[in-house]
Parts: C-alpha cells; structure tokens; sequence
C-alpha cells in the first residue's frame, strides 16, 4: 500500500487511495486512535498498526440483471487487523457504500471484539448498491459473484462475514453456499447470522437488543436508577430497537416515545410494546398505530427520559439533536449514532452516554457462539446462550467502566483504551514477521 508520508501535509498517513480533503469515516476512525494513545504506555509505539488497515480488497461485481442487461457494482472486503483471531464483521448493501466507510466500520469492529474479548480480529465488507431496486434472483447472483471475488480472503479460519444494513440471513445463506460449492467441501462456519436450519444459532435475531438491555441495566444499577417505572424512548423499532424495547417493557419500564422511518409515536402511560410490534411486523412501520399520540422529530428527541436508545442509523445525533436530548443514559444500539460534536454537548450536559462498540456488542457475542458451534457441530440451548451472552457483555461493561473511573474518560475513551491495549499486546507478543 503506498501512503503519503509528508507530516506537513497530513496529521496522519493518508493512503493514497482516499482524498486527503476529505477522508470520510475513516478519518473519525483515526481521531479515535489518536485520542487512546496517550493512555497506552510503551504499546503507543504499536499505535501506527490501527491507522493502516491489514489489507483491502476492491472488487468488480459484473452480473447480469433480469432485463438482460449487464450491470457493474462496486464490492469491498477489509481486514483491519487479525492480531487476536480472523477478521469478523458484516457485510452492508447500501447505496452510499465506498472504502473510507468500509475501512472505519472494520476498524470499528476490531474495537468492538476486543472491547468485549471474543477472539477476532476486525473486518467489514459492503457493495454499492441499494438493494430495495433489484430482484431477489439479481440479489442472489450479485451475492454469489461478490462471494467468489472475496473468496481469497474469506474462510472460517481468516475471516467471517456476517449480515449488516441490508443484508440477511438469505444473503449469508448464499454466500455460505457459494463458498462450499468454491472450496469443495460444506463449510457452515465462514458466515455468521445464517438461518437455523444452516447452523445459524438460537438467539442470535434478538442478541444485539439483548446486550443493549444488558448494559442498560448495569449503567442504571451504578446510578441508582429502578427499571421499574423508568421512562425509555427507543429510535428504530427494528431488529435492535424493537428486542430493546420489549425487554425493557418486561422489565417493567416504560416505553413512552419511538420513532422509525414512517413517524413519531408517544403514550405518556407507556406503549403496548407486543401491539406495537405486531402492527410493525404487519404493516412495516410503527405509523397509524392507534393508542398513542404522534409527534414531531424534534418532541421526540426533545422527550424527557431516563433511557435514550437510537437503534435507527449513523450520524442521527448532530450538535442540534445533542441540544435537544433530555435523557440520562443514551445506550447506543446502532452503530456510530452519535457525531463527535453531539457527542461533546451530551458530555456538557452529563448525560452518561454507553458506546456502541460495547452496547451493540450481543450481535457479535452471538455470532461468536455461532461460529464456535459450527466448528464442533455441538449447539446450545436458547437459555446457555443468553446467559453466556449477558455474561460477556457484563463483564465488557465492567472492565470498560472501571478504566473509565481509574483514567476519569468517557465509556466511549475507555471502551477504545480496553480494546487497543488488548490489540497491541496481541500485535507485540506475536513480533513482527519477518
Ligand atoms: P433494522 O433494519 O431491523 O431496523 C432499522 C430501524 O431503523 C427500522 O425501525 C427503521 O424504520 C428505522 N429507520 C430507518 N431509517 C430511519 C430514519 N431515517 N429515521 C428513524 N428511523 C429510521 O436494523 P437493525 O438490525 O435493528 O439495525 C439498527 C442499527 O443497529 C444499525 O445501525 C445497525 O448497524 C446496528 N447494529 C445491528 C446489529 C444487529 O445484530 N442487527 C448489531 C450491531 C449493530
């Protein structure tokens, strides 16, 4: 990889292969790095390894479309770094798609499974595409071609995708099929999030909202504040926000305010959280839900709370909605909701945020148990999997709060001091090759 090395010109070697005016996701990714350094002792002089990405791989998805016309897509796979274990992290479909993100969501990852000690490395994969305007058939030789472009770096032992923003169990059932048809032999264990019936594992559809929970509820036991009664407002009421949800209602919470795609809902009693679920799964969004009032974005950020749980997209919390936001502990369920600036504001203000790399963590914590599964051909109980999977994540939580106490940073500071540690330790006991 060649990089621009002029220190006058850059504060960090930017691969030549990004614009240096603007170097997207990735560049908040690098500010990360820098601000852990200075918590790193002698392994800062391993801090370079976590601001160039092991490897990239940009490939061409050429694939004939229903109409029979030929379309070309843009496909990505990077590993971050495998110091700890194979690179592990989804696999997006989205329109806005391109490297610098691809790079920053890997590097992410590597944070993410080091924060919470499940033995992987980081990695992320994606193609440009907005895939709500293709067929299922297209869809599927898209995957298929995307999966044999990427079959150099793939492989249970080197690394394993796993489904993202628009990607689904389907989408790993092909990738899973077109990589055993490749290799000559059923390989279940190179993807992660697959279907029951192809090794996929109980819980793993509800374990990100269950870590999510998990950590809420450690945060409101070190605050003192009684789940009993407490008011949530959850944004996104899909996979992540609506398990969230539930588990708050079931543990007595109430859910007052939720916002997806198709509006703002509010019930000052609290909502009927399995109603509200079954008219989503019905109707596909929480609008014309009856038994609530509808409100505006802005009363929804606005609404008094004890939990804040955004479970929707990146970049949802800018310095306007940080102004707005009246919560006491924001867990972070999606990942990167918070932009550095909101992210200050809500310091200011004393809201205790919980990062993503720790509060979304129960997808990658299932999907670990997953792959441990496939490669003994042993499965476990729905109930052995939550509890080992609360049991990680409280733990992480732990760990992530009391370096957050003993250096007096934010979770998010300190989540990213635990992880790179972990990293760099990993990076220097192993030496450099040759
Ligand atoms: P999902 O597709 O099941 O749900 C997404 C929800 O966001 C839907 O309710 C949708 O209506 C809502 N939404 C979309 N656009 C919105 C908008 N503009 N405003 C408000 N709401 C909007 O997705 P998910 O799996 O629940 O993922 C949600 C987030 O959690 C993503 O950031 C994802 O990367 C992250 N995450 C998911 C997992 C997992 O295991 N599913 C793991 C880690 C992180």
């Amino acid at each position: 990889m060649s990089v621009n090395q002029d220190p006058q010109k850059n504060q960090h070697a930017i691969p030549s292969y990004l614009n240096a005016d603007d170097i997207g996701a990735w560049g908040i990714f690098l500010q990360q790095v820098d601000r852990v350094a200075p918590y790193l002792g002698s392994l800062s002089r391993w801090i370079e390894t976590l601001k160039r990405p092991k490897r990239i791989l940009v490939v061409d998805v050429p694939v004939e479309l229903d109409n029979g016309t030929i379309a070309h897509f843009e496909g990505y796979r990077v590993h971050h770094n495998v110091s700890r274990g194979p690179g592990k992290g989804g696999i997006r479909y989205h329109q806005d798609v391109n490297l610098s993100e691809v790079m920053a969501l890997a590097g992410w990852m590597s944070v993410k499974n080091a924060a919470v000690n499940v033995p992987f490395g980081g990695a992320k994969g994606g193609i440009r595409i907005d895939p709500r305007k293709y067929s299922s058939k297209e869809l599927e030789r898209i995957t298929r071609r995307y999966t044999s472009e990427i079959g150099l770096v793939i492989g249970p032992s080197n690394d394993i995708p796993a489904p993202d923003v628009g990607t689904t169990p389907q989408t790993m059932a092909w990738i899973m099929d077109t990589y055993s048809m490749n290799t000559g032999a059923t390989s279940t264990g190179v993807v992660t999030g697959k279907p029951i019936y192809l090794g996929g594992s109980l819980g793993r559809v509800e374990a990100t909202g269950r870590g999510v929970f998990t950590v809420a509820s450690e945060a409101a036991r070190e605050k003192n504040i009684d789940l009993q009664g407490a008011r949530v407002a959850v944004q996104g009421f899909g996979n992540v926000g609506g398990t969230a949800a539930r588990l708050f209602h079931e543990a007595g919470a109430k859910v007052v305010a939720v916002m997806d795609h198709t509006g703002q809902l509010y019930n000052d009693k609290g909502l009927d959280i399995y109603a509200l679920l079954e008219h989503v799964q019905k109707t596909g969004g929480i609008k014309d839900f009856a038994d609530a009032d509808v409100i505006s974005a802005d009363e929804f950020w606005s609404t008094k709370t004890d939990f804040l749980v955004p479970a929707a997209l990146e970049n949802q919390i800018n310095e306007r909605v940080a102004n707005m936001i009246d919560t006491k502990i924001l867990v972070e369920g999606a990942n990167g909701p918070t932009l550095p600036k909101g992210d200050d504001i809500l310091k200011e203000k004393g809201i205790f945020v919980i990062p993503d790399v720790v509060a979304n963590a129960g997808g990658v914590v299932v999907s670990y148990f997953e792959w441990v599964q496939d490669f003994s051909s042993f499965f476990w109980t729905e109930e052995e999997i939550h509890q080992r999977l609360v049991r990680i994540i409280t733990d992480a939580y732990r760990s992530v709060s009391e370096v957050a106490s003993r250096h007096q940073v934010s979770l998010r500071t300190a989540a990213f001091i635990v992880a790179c540690e972990r990293i760099l330790e990993a990076r220097q006991i192993r030496g450099l090759y040759p």
